[in-house]
């Protein structure tokens, strides 16, 4: 059992790092609370042993100090409400300072107190140990329960855990299960091990490509970024997206690939269009033989029968980035039908992982975030792990995870 677990929070206050960085609308209503929900369970075994919640997070980006735009008192309704509408919440209108302290030591056994935003101090994302330290004085238990953070050693995401004893700092259960799944699938997958990467940029996945290639049996390469291969490899592309100065790099993975026995698949053929408009003429082609003035926006049924093929083999499934722009309907059959795939291997027994903000959107469009083992919840997180990083936020407490 872990620590979190086995841990009782019964008179404690446990000071809990959540990941409450959710998108508002002009009238600051909260327009998806994913990363509100994730951290629940964890919320709830606090409160039901008898403990007390202090909640600390950042919200969006605020540049000089406290601006209303980015306070975390718009989220205390709907807070309120998740927990069941019958437990207590408060809110400190400053993260450190007399009045948080003040409210922090006054909160009883089975309340929670939400603290302001935390990047209201510039110290939070320079991981000032003063500033650590202030906070760590409003809870006697840390808990780190906000995986998307988890790459940043900001103050509350990992300095702050000096402040605390071994057996007073541990992942929530948010935080462990994230860390389980992908610790699986880099470390215990169960060949094959099909990796399928996606999305716009090459420059973007380049390093956590290079790392899977210690791992995987199988990668697939599709969306935007498939283009710069195949224009490396001498193919016309016609005008979809390339990294022209990345083509080297392209050319010595495919080349790597080849000494570690990896497979690598790019998209036979693609679904073309003659402008980025959802109300193009589209076409399907080679993917080497786009004419010029047409864009690959997506991958062709060709692609999508292999690609399936070889995702209904695989054992361990990681999937980040869209195999086109799934956003327009016309591109969005290529995602579909691979998360469809993921899905039936699932299904089968292999074990998913799907992360990294839009591969996760695309499941959840498509309604198929259930069938699929685990959905990260924390994209450059989750991404910076697969590149083969050690994360502050995981680091600071890791030596207290049984
Ligand atoms: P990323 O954040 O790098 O995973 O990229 C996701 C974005 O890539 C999505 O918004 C997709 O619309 C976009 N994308 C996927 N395939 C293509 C493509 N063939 N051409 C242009 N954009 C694409």
């Amino acid at each position: 059992m872990s620590t979190f677990s086995q841990f009782s929070f019964t008179g404690h206050k446990a000071l809990v790092r959540v990941d409450f960085n959710v998108p508002l609308d002009e009238n600051f209503q909260i327009t998806d609370d994913t990363r509100m929900r994730a951290t629940l369970p964890t919320l709830q075994k606090i409160l039901n042993d008898g403990g007390a919640v202090i909640l600390m997070s950042h919200l969006g980006r605020p540049k000089d100090g406290p601006n209303n735009k980015y306070s975390l008192k718009h989220l205390v309704p709907h807070l309120h409400e998740l927990l069941g509408g019958k437990v207590k919440v408060f809110f400190a209108d400053d993260c450190i300072g007399s009045q948080a302290a003040l409210t922090a030591s006054m909160l009883k056994a089975g309340e929670v107190l939400l603290l302001e935003n935390l990047r209201f101090y510039k110290e939070e994302e320079k991981g000032d140990a003063a500033f650590a330290e202030k906070l760590s004085k409003l809870g006697d238990v840390y808990v780190n329960d906000a995986f998307g953070t988890a790459h940043r050693a900001h103050a509350s995401t990992a300095v702050i855990a000096q402040f605390f004893p071994t057996g007073k700092k541990m992942f929530g259960l948010l935080m462990e299960a994230e860390v389980k799944s992908a610790e699986k699938v880099l470390h215990e997958s169960e060949k094959p091990f099909t990796a399928i990467i996606g999305g716009a940029k090459v420059s973007d996945k380049i390093l956590i490509i290079e790392n899977l290639l210690e791992r995987a049996t199988d990668i697939i390469i599709g969306g935007g970024m498939a283009y710069t291969f195949m224009k490396a490899r001498g193919g016309k592309i016609g005008n979809s997206l390339c990294e022209e100065d990345r083509m080297p790099v392209a050319l010595e993975i495919l080349e790597k690939a080849k000494a570690k026995n990896v497979s690598i698949h790019l998209p036979e053929d693609s679904v073309i269009a003659d402008k980025f408009d959802a109300a193009a003429n589209t076409e399907t082609r080679p993917s080497d033989a786009i004419p010029d003035g047409w864009i690959g926006l997506d991958i062709g049924p060709k692609a999508v029968g292999i690609f399936s093929e070889i995702i209904k083999k695989s054992k361990t499934i990681l999937w980040n980035g869209p195999m086109g722009v799934f956003e327009m309907e016309k591109f969005q059959a290529g995602t579909k039908a691979i998360a469809l795939a993921v899905a039936d291997a699932t299904r089968s027994g292999a074990f998913s992982l799907v992360g990294g903000g839009d591969s996760v959107a695309a499941v959840n469009k498509f309604n198929l975030a259930d069938k699929v083992s685990y959905v990260s919840t924390g994209g450059g997180a989750m991404l910076e792990y697969f590149e083969g990083k050690t994360l502050p936020g995981i680091a600071a407490i890791k030596e207290t995870v049984s």
